[in-house]
């Protein structure tokens, strides 16, 4: 066994098994009536229709915001404001009716998200939006609140955890809940944050299957910062420019 085949062996020993996952179909091979499903709500589930606002965008604005005081903090303002403005579409066509299919068996499903506090109520509202309640399945239909770091709320079967780790934040919800699944399969674009989960699963005993979700990885690599640039400066509250009408007006500003 080569050194770097055994390094990943040892990894995913230590905090469960993670697969690639090229359709969002493919969660329903993994449920079970025991299972938890967890779901990961941006880039898995929505993403705003156009560049801005996107969490490609996200990082490139965290980066630009560098210099800032507190470049997080100026940076979550800026998205939050977006994400209040903007409209939503499923990033893969079909996802509700595969979410409706799981709650339909009685499978618990629920919805996890670094988005913080304020967001909960307008992402509650896009997701039904497009038929999808997370809260028909959920391991519980009340509001939770409580510190992980920072504030976390749960709500209509989603934990948003305010940009504080996931792993930690199901852990004490579930704890708080009294709840405790035989298995958790949580599906999101980030390896890193199924890594978080999967390390606190391992705390805690409980197994744990991570998909890392690809179906938006070609639209992140093909982010162009210029078209978020015009749709920044030259969108306002009642309208974000669509990406069609920024690269338009970006390609009248470049002609001679
Ligand atoms: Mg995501």
């Amino acid at each position: 066994m080569k050194f770097a085949t055994f390094f990943v062996f040892i990894i995913a020993a230590l905090h469960g098994e993670i697969l690639e996952t090229a359709h969002f179909k493919d969660l329903s091979q993994h449920a079970s009536s025991s299972t938890l499903i967890v779901l990961d709500i941006d880039d898995t589930l929505l993403v705003p229709t156009q560049t801005l606002g996107t969490d490609v965008w996200f990082l490139y604005q965290l980066d630009k915001n560098s210099s800032a005081p507190d470049p997080l903090d100026k940076t979550l303002a800026q998205w939050e404001a977006i994400r209040h403005l903007t409209e939503m579409k499923i990033v893969e066509e079909g996802s509700d009716k595969i979410v409706s299919e799981l709650q339909s068996k009685s499978i618990r499903v629920m919805g996890l998200t670094t988005q913080g506090i304020a967001l909960a109520t307008r992402t509650v509202k896009q997701l039904l939006s497009h038929n999808i309640d997370l809260s028909k399945t959920a391991p519980n239909k009340e509001d939770h609140y409580f510190l992980n770091g920072h504030g976390v709320l749960y709500r209509n079967g989603i934990l948003f955890t305010g940009g504080s780790p996931k792993g930690p934040a199901l852990a004490k919800l579930l704890d708080r809940l009294g709840y405790r699944p035989e298995k958790i399969v949580f599906i999101n674009d980030k390896k890193s944050h199924l890594l978080d989960v999967a390390k606190t699963m391992e705390t805690i005993g409980i197994p744990f299957t991570g998909l890392r979700y690809s179906y938006s990885d070609a639209r992140v690599a093909s982010f162009r910062p210029e078209i978020a640039e015009i749709q920044f400066h030259h969108s306002n509250f009642s309208k974000i420019l669509t990406d069609e009408e920024a690269i338009a007006l970006l390609e009248s500003h470049e002609s001679p």
